[in-house]
């Protein structure tokens, strides 16, 4: 018998608008998952945190639980929901999936836009779709259920504030769409791991920058704070297909300085869709040493060099491994 369990977290979905504006409320969200028909059907358990959180205060603690807990129950259910706020669902669906190393059960994470006691809640659609996902066997893999789709956990990234369309995953195809039929795209989905489940526990020690060029001082700022960070790595957003204002020798400079103190820089794109190419002068960013991020989300690249590192892979093979597929996370 299929059995699925549920971790809830926190996030508007189980929210009740009180004095103080909208907020978690315990007990709320199991009262009202119990009238759900489809809880009837399945063998379902849900542990509900002991804080529940808007998914903005999320921190490696609380991905340290939630890591442990799937890996506690692991033998026990078919598969896993995490009810997870919509702000910062795409970071853990990331961590989760570079952490569940060998993990060959769906892990689906789940939320959303209105809470369900708002009459017009996107929430039960958003659970049942989860629950079905869920219910694969066949699915070895972090995913989000949202607005009908079901869409890779590394790949996703939230796009709406207000509308049900909240995630989208614009350089990967769906893994499901949930209309009136179901159609579960099997040929996206990640074959089955060949090693067995051995889960990663991220360290929260491990510093990782994050810079977004933009004209004008700005691009001052990073390049001072690249001639001072002892981060062990650092997540570039450069413009268009991968590129940077090259003719800033400050900036150059910079970022040689931080190669040359064996800090990680890994290049993605500000942009929403498409990849860091070599194509351009200004992209010729490997020649300084700098790491093609190709089309990686910000938080699969965030993701990747925090599970790498808290693994205790050295910084040759995680520059190596960055540019490389490890869980979908990219197209090579
Ligand atoms: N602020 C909420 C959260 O991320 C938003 C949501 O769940 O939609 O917890």
């Amino acid at each position: 018998m299929k059995k699925t369990l549920i971790l809830y977290t926190g996030g508007t979905i189980g929210m009740d608008y009180l004095e103080g504006g909208l907020a978690p409320v315990k007990g709320l969200l199991q009262k009202q998952l119990d009238t759900l028909d489809i809880m009837k059907d399945v063998a379902i358990d849900l542990i509900e945190y002991d804080t529940l959180i808007d998914s903005s205060d999320i921190n490696i603690t609380h991905w340290q639980k939630i890591i442990q807990d799937i890996s506690d129950n692991y033998d026990n259910y078919t598969g896993f929901i995490i009810i997870h706020g919509t702000d910062t669902m795409a970071y853990t669906a990331s961590v989760l999936s570079f952490a569940l190393r060998g993990l060959d059960k769906p892990v689906i994470l789940t939320g959303s836009q209105l809470p369900l006691v708002h009459k017009r809640s996107d929430g039960w659609n958003n659970m049942i779709d989860a629950l079905y996902a869920a219910g694969r066997e066949d699915l070895h893999e972090v995913a989000i259920a949202f607005n009908n789709k079901l869409l890779r956990g590394c790949r996703a990234q939230k796009v709406s504030t207000y509308r049900f369309f909240g995630f989208d995953s614009v350089d990967a195809a769906p893994l499901a769409e949930f209309g009136i039929h179901i159609n579960w795209f099997t040929k996206y989905w990640q074959k089955s791991q060949r090693f067995s489940f051995a889960p990663v526990i991220p360290q929260d020690n491990i510093k990782i920058l994050d810079l977004s060029l933009r004209p004008g001082f700005t691009t001052d700022f990073i390049a001072e704070t690249l001639y001072s960070t002892n981060a062990y790595a650092v997540i570039l957003q450069t413009y268009g297909s991968g590129n940077i204002p090259m003719g800033n020798d400050m900036l150059v400079n910079a970022i040689k300085s931080a190669i040359s103190r064996d800090i990680i820089i890994v290049n993605i794109t500000q942009v929403n869709e498409g990849s860091v190419s070599n194509d351009y002068a200004a992209g010729q960013l490997y020649k300084l040493g700098i790491v093609n991020g190709r089309d990686m989300t910000a938080e699969a690249a965030l993701a990747k060099l925090l599970i790498l590192k808290s693994l205790g892979v050295t910084n040759d093979k995680i520059k190596k491994a960055m540019d490389k597929s490890l869980v979908g996370e990219l197209n090579e």
